[in-house]
C-alpha cells in the first residue's frame, strides 16, 4: 500500500499535490505484472535510452548540486501518487531522465577519468532479462543456466590463462573488492587452517601480507577485515613506472621475515588503479614458490588483457598465480558488477569459508550440486552476472572485447605521444594499459607542493566546466592528472581538445594566483 510509504511523517512537509492512495488492491497489483503494462514501461525507457546512446556530444560529468537533485527526488517521492496510468508513465519517464542526466556520462568521449565502462548495449538487454528471471547463480537448483555458463566460461578463459585444466576453478563475485577479500581468505585458510574455527588468537606467529605500494584500498581493507591489520602490510617498493621491483621485493620479504612476520600472501597488480601498471608476475611467482607464499594477482583492471593475443604477453607469468581477480564490468564492458575470481587449484577455493549449512551445502555432491558455488563465494543470493558477459562472448566471440581493449590501449599510447612532444606537459610513464598519468607544467618553476596543488585545482575546474572529465592521483605526495580511456570513440582530437581545456583552465588559475607558490 503506497500510503504506508509515509508512516509517521508530519503531513505539513508533504507537497499539496500529494494524493495518498488508500489501497491499491490486489487486482491493481496484478495489473502491474501484465504484459501490457511492462511493454509500455519498457518501450518508453528504451526510447529514452536510444536517445541517450545516440548523443555523441563531448561532455564530462554533470556534477549537479545535490540540493537540486534532492529537490527533484523529493518531489518524485512525495508528489502525486495516483491511480492514473498516464501519470505512472510520466513519472517513470521523469525518473529515467533524471537518472541519465545526472552523474558520470560513460558513453561520451568527454569521459576520460574513471574505470567505469559504458557497457556494450546488448549486455544491458541481457541484464534486464537477468533482473526479471531472477536466477541466483550460487545454486544450480535455482540458477541452472548461469551455473553451467560459469563453468563453460571458466574453460573459455583458461584457454588464454593456462591454469592446470584439471585443477583450476572460476566463479563470479559481486565486484573486485569482494573477490580480493575472498582470495585473501583462501590464502589465509591455506596457511592457517585453524583460523576459521578458532580465530587468529592462538597463533604464535605474526601473519602478514606483502603488497605493491600502489595497492588498491580493497586489499588494505581486507587486511583489516581479516584481522591481519592494515599496519601489518609489507609494502613492496616500486620502480619509476610504479611496478614492484623484484630486487626490492626480495629485500622487503627478507626484512619482514627477520622481523618475525609470516608473509603468507603476496598481492601483485595486473593493472594498478592509479597507473595501470603491471607488476613482474614471473619474478614474483618465483619468489612466492621459493618461499611457499600464495600469489594473488589483482587483475581487476588489467586481467582482461589475456583475451587479446597482442596484449596478453604483458601478463607473462599470470598462469603461475594462485588466484586472480578480473573485473569484467571494467575492461570487458559489461554491466556492473561482474567479477571473475580464478584459483589455480580449486581445493584451495574452499579454504576461504570452511562452513557447513545443511540448508544449502550438500555433504555428498551429486550431478547438480557440483555446479554450486555457494561454498566458495561470499554471496548467498548472487546475481547471474555471467549471463551478460556470456551473451556477448557467444554472439561475437572474445574479439569484440579484445579489439575494443586494443583500441583503448593504442589510444592511450597515442595520448602519451602527444603529451611527450608538448612543452607544457609531462607524461609520468609509458602506459601499459589504458591509464595514463601526467602533469601540466607552467612556464615558471614551482615547488613540488605548488605543482601538485596546481594539478588538483586544474582537475576541479576542468570538471566544473563540464566538457571533460579527468581524474587525479597523488604520486609520492604530489598530485597528477590521470586519464582512463574506456570509450573507443575517443580520438586524438578529443585528447588535444582536453589538453587545450587544461591549458585554458591553468591560465585562469595563474591569473588568479600570480604568486606561483600560493596555489
Ligand atoms: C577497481 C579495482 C578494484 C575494486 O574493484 P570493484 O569491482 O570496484 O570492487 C580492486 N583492485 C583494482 C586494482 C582495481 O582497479
Amino acid at each position: 500500500m503506497l500510503s504506508r510509504l509515509l508512516p509517521d511523517r508530519d503531513m505539513s512537509e508533504i507537497p499539496e499535490n500529494f494524493l495518498p492512495i488508500e489501497s491499491i488492491g490486489i487486482e491493481d497489483i496484478d495489473n502491474l505484472f501484465e504484459s501490457k503494462c511492462f511493454s509500455r514501461h519498457a518501450s518508453q525507457a528504451i526510447d529514452q535510452l536510444i536517445t541517450y546512446l545516440g548523443d555523441r556530444s563531448t561532455r564530462g560529468l554533470a556534477l549537479t548540486d545535490p540540493a537540486g537533485i534532492r529537490a527533484a527526488v523529493t518531489r518524485l517521492t512525495l508528489g502525486g501518487q495516483t491511480s492514473d496510468t498516464a501519470e505512472h508513465d510520466r513519472k517513470l519517464a521523469e525518473i529515467v531522465d533524471l537518472y541519465l542526466q545526472t552523474g558520470i556520462q560513460v558513453y561520451s568521449p568527454g569521459y576520460m577519468g574513471r574505470q567505469f565502462s559504458g557497457p556494450f548495449p546488448v549486455t544491458a538487454v541481457v541484464d534486464m532479462v537477468s533482473a526479471i528471471a531472477t536466477q541466483p547463480a550460487s545454486f544450480y537448483e535455482a540458477g541452472a543456466l548461469p551455473c553451467v555458463v560459469e563453468r563453460v566460461m571458466s574453460e573459455e578463459f583458461n584457454r588464454f590463462l593456462g591454469f592446470p585444466s584439471d585443477r583450476f576453478t572460476m566463479f563470479t563475485t559481486s565486484g573486485g573488492s569482494l573477490a580480493n577479500l575472498t582470495a585473501l581468505l583462501a590464502a589465509r585458510g591455506r596457511r592457517y587452517p585453524q583460523a576459521w574455527g578458532e580465530g587468529m588468537g592462538e597463533t604464535d606467529c605474526c601473519p602478514a601480507i606483502a603488497v605493491s605500494s600502489d595497492v588498491h584500498y580493497s586489499i588494505t581493507r581486507a587486511a583489516g577485515i581479516l584481522g591481519i591489520g592494515e599496519n601489518r602490510l609489507v609494502r613492496l617498493p616500486l620502480d619509476h613506472a610504479r611496478r614492484i621491483t623484484p630486487a626490492g621485493a626480495r629485500e622487503a620479504l627478507d626484512a619482514a621475515a627477520a622481523r618475525g612476520l609470516d608473509v603468507f600472501c603476496i598481492v601483485a597488480n595486473a593493472g594498478s588503479t592509479s597507473f595501470g601498471a603491471i607488476d613482474p608476475l614471473d619474478e614474483l611467482a618465483d619468489m612466492a614458490a621459493e618461499r611457499g607464499i600464495w600469489l594473488h594477482v589483482d587483475g581487476s583492471h588489467g586481467g582482461s588483457l589475456i583475451v587479446s593475443d597482442r596484449l596478453r604477453p604483458r601478463l607473462a607469468g599470470l598462469n603461475r598465480a594462485d588466484s586472480l581477480t578480473l573485473d569484467a564490468h571494467k575492461t570487458m564492458f559489461v554491466p556492473a558488477a561482474c567479477t571473475l575470481l580464478f584459483y589455480r587449484d580449486r581445493d584451495q577455493a574452499t579454504a576461504a569459508f570452511r562452513q557447513e549449512a545443511s540448508y544449502v551445502f550438500e555433504n555428498t555432491s551429486d550431478v547438480y550440486s557440483e555446479y554450486n558455488s555457494a561454498d566458495r563465494n561470499f554471496e548467498c543470493t548472487k546475481r547471474p552476472m555471467i549471463m551478460s558477459l556470456w551473451a556477448l562472448w557467444a554472439m561475437y566471440g572474445r574479439t569484440a572485447i579484445a579489439e575494443k581493449l586494443e583500441a583503448l590501449c593504442d589510444m592511450t599510447r597515442k595520448a602519451h605521444g602527444i603529451l611527450s612532444v608538448a612543452p607544457d606537459f609531462v607524461p609520468l610513464h609509458l602506459p601499459e594499459t589504458n591509464i595514463l598519468c601526467f602533469r601540466y607544467l607552467p612556464n615558471e618553476q614551482l615547488s613540488p607542493k605548488a605543482l601538485g596543488a596546481l594539478q588538483t585545482e586544474i582537475r576541479s575546474r576542468v570538471r566544473a566546466r563540464g566538457r571533460f572529465f579527468i581524474s587525479k592521483v597523488d604520486i609520492d605526495g604530489v598530485s597528477a592528472l590521470r586519464l582512463v580511456l574506456m570509450n573507443h570513440r575517443i580520438t586524438t582530437d578529443h585528447i588535444r581538445q582536453m589538453l587545450d581545456e587544461v591549458r585554458a583552465v591553468a591560465l585562469t588559475i595563474r591569473e588568479e594566483f600570480p604568486q606561483s607558490e600560493e596555489i
